[in-house]
């Protein structure tokens, strides 16, 4: 696929702005240039000017309307020095200079001659050709993207038909998009045989999903299928510091693209323009912003039946953000999930990948979806691309598995600090610390099952960290599989209590996460008993950046607040009490496990599981009553 540029429609005009520009600066050539270029002449008082004069000093004068310019007479009849003055209105002059026998004239001398008023007059326009031609070539061919085309639109063009062309072959995992996307292909291949039967082919399409997703490819697999020109943009550049441009750039991509129909156009970001209008927040609103979506809104109806067919696609992670007006019938009426790929799909999307680098026989990418999950296609993308290198980096032929058991780990937890060094009581905290978290993990269903514990430090923030991995694609969880991931995040802590009776800010984060699910437990997922399956979470939580964001809460009584924090802190400490209990029965296991890991740093594998097998259930119920 190429990128090529429109034929720029408003050229002359530009050209036409360029010799405004040009002239002006061609008149301030003229006056300055001559001045620029000469030896300066000093400036001398007008009262010297005419003792001088009077002395007989003087040889040449020449009058002009702001200045005179006067040569004194130099030493043994040679030329001396130039000088000039500014005039007074003096009807005298002429005369002294006469009677003096001094050569005068009014108009200025020329001083350096027919090559300076040459520069003058060709210098400026060609200063401003020069500049000119470096805008263009910033811009890409066509000036498109310079300054000086600040109005157009900045729409790069696919066509089809050359090079690697993108087809629905590329795009894996996203089956039902790719199903509804097939319909828009038929669209543009023959829209004749819809309208025929008097059926309006939609203008546009909304693909919805979180970033990484395969929008973009998705797009242009559709203009790749139907083999037509594909307009692509992103948001973000219709959005401009100057009041106008956006729109104008908005009216400018609809006018050429009904020129190439039928054909696609693809926003990228649409969140970026579509904004909500009454999401102004503090700011006020954003005139150029509500500008700019007038005109999508305004353009959208413009091309009615009968007219050239130009679909729109758009492309946006944040839906609910997005203004109603635009999801109203015979704009963005149809709307496409492209969602995180499940299992099989990421098997397929590792697929697609792996074809660009050499597999050694032993790699299984079945495992290695099972491993990843919620990794967006992009994702996967990005690992095999990372198995690759280390490959290479540890001078082998072709990728092996460990390449993507490690890239795996690298994308998940970050680069391995191995330059981090802890000192022997830190690193016996977090040994027992990571094995807390393991043995509680090992008893507990709801988080995986544990597959590595390292106390070598990764990225910024993990000074160690225990590997659960699920065994499954799992989309719900109940209860008591959310009680016992956190018990597991508390498990930690807990060993940190039992072991040192102390405990250490190195549990911060696993806190925080414990508390956020408890807490999503009462307010979102109505598990508390107390407080009834209500939703005090304001909106809906999105669907796609679910995790952590937490919604403002819901307008509640003083009572009722206090109820949620009640239940929260009682789930917390239940989890607790579940870990320590647990724990505590495990005491001798805890010694165990820690010593071996503060020799080898990792346990991972076959020698896990059988140290994990060996973990006993809590002798006595938790004490504190779960409600
Ligand atoms: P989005 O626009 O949703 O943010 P992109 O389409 O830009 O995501 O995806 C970036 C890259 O990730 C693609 O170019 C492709 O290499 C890879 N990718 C993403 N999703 C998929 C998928 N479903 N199938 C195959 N490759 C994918
Ligand atoms: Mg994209
Ligand atoms: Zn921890």
């Amino acid at each position: 696929m190429s990128i090529k540029d429109k034929p720029n429609p408003s050229r002359s005009r530009l050209i036409g702005n360029i010799l405004l520009g040009v002239s002006g600066l061609f008149l301030l050539g003229n006056l300055f240039l001559p001045a620029l270029l000469g030896p300066r002449p000093t400036g001398a008082p007008y009262s010297l000017f005419i003792h001088q004069v009077q002395e007989g000093e003087v040889s040449q004068v020449s009058v002009g309307q702001n200045q005179i310019l006067y040569q004194l007479k130099g030493e043994n009849g040679a030329p001396g020095q130039v000088l000039t003055t500014t005039p007074i209105f003096d009807l005298e002059l002429p005369k002294l200079l006469e009677s003096k026998g001094i050569e005068f004239a009014a108009a200025p001398p020329p001083k350096n001659g027919w090559f300076t008023s040459l520069l003058g007059w060709v210098v400026p326009p060609l200063i401003f050709v020069a500049i000119w031609q470096f805008f263009v070539a910033r811009g890409g061919g066509g000036g498109q993207q310079g300054v000086l085309s600040i109005g157009k639109s900045k729409a790069k063009v696919y066509v089809e038909g050359e090079s690697a062309k993108i087809t629905f072959a590329d795009v894996a995992g996203v089956e039902e998009a790719k199903t509804e996307l097939v319909e828009i292909v038929d669209f543009l291949k023959s829209p004749g045989r819809f309208t025929d039967i008097g059926a309006r082919i939609p203008k546009g399409v909304l693909l919805v999903g979180p970033p990484g997703t395969g929008k973009t490819l998705l797009a242009k697999a559709v203009a790749g299928e139907a083999g037509v020109p594909f307009f692509s943009i992103s948001g973000s550049e219709f959005v401009e510091m100057f009041v106008g441009v956006g729109s104008s750039r908005v009216r400018d991509l609809f006018e050429q693209a009904k020129k190439q129909a039928p054909c696609i156009i693809f926003i990228d970001e649409l969140d970026a323009i579509g904004k909500s209008r009454n999401s102004g927040g503090f700011y006020g609103g954003n005139d150029e912003r509500e500008q700019t979506l007038n005109q999508l809104l305004t353009e959208m109806d413009g091309f009615a039946a009968g007219d050239a067919t130009v679909i729109v696609l758009a492309a946006t992670n944040r839906p609910e953000s997005l203004d109603s007006a635009l999801l109203r019938p015979g704009r963005f009426d149809r709307q496409v999930l492209v969602d995180r790929p499940d299992l099989a799909g990421r098997e397929a999307i590792l697929n697609i990948h792996s074809q660009k680098v050499k597999l050694g026989v032993d790699v299984n990418l079945r495992a290695i979806a099972t491993r990843t999950p919620g990794f967006a296609g992009a994702d996967l993308a990005n690992l095999v691309n990372e198995a690759a290198l280390l490959a290479a980096r540890n001078h082998r032929l072709t990728v092996a598995q460990e390449d993507f058991a490690e890239a795996i780990e690298r994308v998940v937890a970050g680069l391995e600090k191995k330059s981090r060094v802890l000192n022997e009581t830190e690193k016996k905290i977090v040994a027992y610390h990571e094995v807390g978290h393991a043995i509680v993990g090992a008893m507990t269903t709801g988080s995986g099952r544990v597959e590595k514990i390292s106390i070598v430090p990764r990225g910024m923030a993990a000074l160690g960290y225990t590997l659960q991995l699920p065994t499954e694609d799992r989309f719900l969880k109940d209860e008591t599989e959310l009680r016992g991931e956190i018990a597991t995040l508390l498990g930690g802590r807990s060993a940190e209590e039992i072991v040192f009776g102390s405990i250490t800010t190195g549990a911060s984060n696993d806190l925080q996460r414990a508390t956020d699910l408890a807490e999503r437990m009462v307010t979102t997922y109505g598990m508390s008993k107390v407080l009834g399956p209500l939703a005090y979470q304001q909106g809906q939580q999105s669907m796609f950046l679910g995790n952590g964001s937490s919604n403002p809460r819901r307008a509640v009584s003083e009572e009722t607040s206090q109820a949620i924090d009640r239940e929260v802190k009682e789930i917390v400490e239940g989890a607790h009490e579940q870990a320590l209990s647990l724990l505590r029965n495990n005491r001798e296991l805890l010694e165990t496990i820690t010593a071996q890991l503060l020799e080898t740093e990792v346990i991972e594998g076959e020698t896990l599981y059988a140290l994990l097998g060996q973990v006993k259930a809590a002798a006595e119920a938790p004490k504190t009553v779960l409600v």
